[in-house]
């Protein structure tokens, strides 16, 4: 299984990552990947860029190295409402929308309040993908956001940093675990994802592929495999946005 993509990477930009985009770029391009996404996270984490950073992504080169780049944001998740940390008229010029919970951007709930933020999240226009569900930070019910992913054909993340990096990794291996299986499960849209905060972790999904293969998630499902898919996928998320015509310009 060749993996071409990554779309979940830091830079410096992000204030507790330490590599720039060339660098990451370049990275991206010695592994034979062919797109990748700049996802810097939103303004309400400490240390996050300023809104003005989202602005300006336009400037950042189509291609690095030969890797197609997708500058855009992995937008804090801000409360039961699941509304983000960034306005929507920011969000509709990026080529790329991720979402998440985090400490320190979220209040944190019940179990119950946390899978409503994240579940509506899931059905903001805006969004192209949910990320990082198997975090322990927050208690969510993982086979329904896998229901959801199926139903909705929006792709959730298996975060390779949730399986090898962070603090808590055994409650979070568990979690991932659970949650990768509700996605066999449910035939749901996957994408793996580095998360990567320095230049050597960008592609790097071993413990996620060790993971999607054990729970029988099936190559179809996986759409890394081929940027030409996350391409028309994203293609045909902005069209649908188009579509809509009432959409809202503001965060509440
Ligand atoms: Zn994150
Ligand atoms: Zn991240």
């Amino acid at each position: 299984m060749d993996l071409l993509v990554d779309l979940h990477t830091h830079t410096i930009s992000s204030g507790h990552a330490y590599s720039t985009i060339t660098e990451n770029a370049l990275a991206a391009s010695h592994k034979g990947l062919k797109l990748l996404g700049m996802t810097d996270h939103g303004p309400s984490m400490p240390g996050a860029p300023d809104i003005y950073h989202f602005g300006n992504l336009s400037i950042i080169p189509k291609e690095l190295f030969g890797v197609k780049i997708l500058p855009g944001v992995e937008a804090n998740i801000v409360n039961y409402e699941g509304e983000l940390d960034i306005p929507y008229n920011y969000l509709a010029q990026m080529e790329l929308v991720l979402v998440g919970l985090h400490e320190l951007c979220y209040p944190g709930g019940t179990c119950e309040q946390n899978t409503q933020a994240y579940i509506k999240a899931m059905t903001n226009p805006y969004t192209d993908m949910m990320v990082h569900p198997g975090r322990p930070d927050f208690q969510l019910d993982l086979e329904r956001i896998a229901y959801k992913s199926a139903q909705l054909n929006l792709p959730v993340e298996v975060n390779n940093s949730s399986l090898s990096t962070i603090a808590k990794k055994d409650e979070a291996k568990s979690n991932c675990h659970d949650f990768a299986g509700y996605m066999a499960k449910y035939k749901a849209p996957v994408i793996l994802g580095s998360d990567a905060h320095f230049w050597d972790r960008v592609g790097e999904f071993s413990e996620a592929i060790a993971l999607i293969r054990e729970v029988g998630i099936e190559e179809h499902q996986i759409l890394n495999t081929s940027p030409e898919r996350i391409l028309n996928y994203l293609a045909m998320r902005r069209r649908q946005r188009r579509s809509l015509s009432k959409a809202p310009l503001n965060i509440a």
